[in-house]
């Protein structure tokens, strides 16, 4: 999404209203992918504060991951709020602290919005709180049942040798 700000630049309180779609591609982050089921609805503003310009709007998406345990693929709604100071030109850039800079009178969101995801993102989602995940041994995913791993850990020849130990007592 592109935002005209020529009609602010100039203006102190100046506000222009943002409602629109954000289309994001499959982000790769932490191990985890992301991709996303529906673009981010942006709802928000850019005013002028008479310093800068201020952009705040509320992001939300669906998102396809995976569940940390199961590894099955889950969708997560996800909120979040962006707050950022953008400034026009690079060399007002060391004036600012944590400012974007942008040229002309044209700001593109779309890299904003997705470094603000990966800043709001959680590093594990779950498919379900209780989710047994699956087992280490054989990979039999422990939600549809136990495996047989799970039940008997004991070696076979340690076994034996244990039948041998309680005849004798
Ligand atoms: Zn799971
Ligand atoms: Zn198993």
């Amino acid at each position: 999404m592109i935002i005209d700000v020529s009609s602010i630049l100039k203006e102190t309180g100046g506000i222009i209203h943002i409602d629109g779609e954000v289309a994001v591609e499959e982000i790769e982050f932490c191990g985890n992918s992301y991709s996303f089921k529906t673009p981010f609805r942006v709802l928000g503003s850019v005013s002028n504060n008479g310093t800068t310009l201020v952009l705040e709007a509320d992001c939300s998406a669906i998102v396809k991951t995976q569940c940390s345990r199961c590894m099955k693929d889950i969708d997560v709604p996800i909120d979040f709020e962006i707050s950022e100071t953008l400034v026009q030109g690079e060399e007002k850039q060391d004036e600012f602290e944590d400012v974007i800079v942008f040229d002309g009178y044209e700001i593109s969101i779309d890299e904003i919005v997705s470094n603000n995801f990966i800043m709001n993102v959680d590093a594990r989602y779950l498919c379900k709180d209780d989710c047994k995940g699956l087992c280490p041994s054989c990979g039999k995913d422990l939600n549809e049942g136990e495996c047989n791993c799970s039940n008997d850990n004991i070696d076979p020849r340690w076994a034996k040798l244990a039948e041998m130990i309680k005849k004798k007592d």
